[in-house]
């Protein structure tokens, strides 16, 4: 049994229907996908509850990505706040930097991050962070914002194991994407060898990042098991071994319950 910490299944990110999708992902053994519904306007939001709601497999993490922040206004927050309640409802998400496109000026996405951590404190929910060319500005954010001991989840992490390790020592858990698969993963292979086992999860954010043998084509939660496969070579132990701790782990976080 998988657990896919990330994944985008807005029915106009796919060609094909989301119950398919899901159908093929319980196939492959994923039987548990966070559907990411991140936008600023609030029909996002409420596909994602929806979703989940009707879902056994799916849970919804809501949240105003980075590269919308400038667009956020009170109608986003108030429809995040509102929908936070929803049982299916696990994390607020994605939220964070991303100084790589900079879709949104740095000041816009700085002030959506500051607010809605604050927005998940209140609610005791965990947060997913999509931190891009930003860490020294998230690290100084997240460090400030006072968060609890299970503040949330980095997710789509490529970067070094010395910065893993400082959001680790915040307490976050570290998402491994599918580049982990790309020939070019020197980098994050050696991270993932380094990475403690009760602090990692794995997801595939699709429809991006297709991994090996996957890879050009869209992304769908049920093409995680080779991230694991190629997780699982690096750390030399089973994929079911990494298919039950990453599981334990993302539902750890989000605070499911075993069923
Ligand atoms: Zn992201
Ligand atoms: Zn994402």
């Amino acid at each position: 049994m998988f657990f896919d910490s990330h994944a985008h299944l807005e029915a106009h990110r796919h060609e094909d229907s989301i119950d398919d999708i899901i159908a093929r992902a319980v196939a492959a053994k994923v039987t548990k996908i966070a559907h990411v519904g991140s936008g600023y306007e609030p029909a996002v939001f409420h596909e994602a509850v929806e979703l989940a709601d009707k879902n056994p497999h799916v849970y919804a993490v809501i949240g105003c990505h980075p590269h919308e922040a400038d667009s956020a206004n009170q109608e986003t927050y108030a429809a995040v706040m509102k929908l936070l309640v929803h049982p299916k409802v696990v994390a607020v998400g994605e939220i964070g930097l991303d100084y790589y496109y900079n879709y949104s000026s740095k000041e816009g996405q700085r002030a959506a991050f500051v607010h809605q951590l604050e927005i998940a404190k209140r609610a005791e929910l965990p947060v997913v962070i999509h931190c891009r060319e930003a860490h020294e500005d998230c690290l100084a954010i997240l460090g400030e914002a006072g968060l609890s001991s299970n503040p949330g989840i980095i997710h789509c992490y490529t970067g070094d194991i010395e910065t893993a390790r400082k959001y680790m020592e915040l307490g976050f858990f570290i998402s491994i994407p599918g580049v982990v698969t790309f020939p070019k993963a020197g980098e994050l292979v050696q991270t993932v060898a380094q990475l403690p086992l009760d602090r990692m999860l794995i997801e595939t954010d699709a429809p991006f990042l297709a991994p090996v043998p996957k890879r050009g084509r869209r992304n769908e939660p049920a093409f995680l098991p080779h991230t694991a496969e190629a997780v699982a070579k690096i750390k030399g132990l089973p994929v079911e071994e990494i298919a039950k701790l990453t599981t334990a782990n993302t539902m750890r976080v989000f605070g499911i319950q075993a069923d």
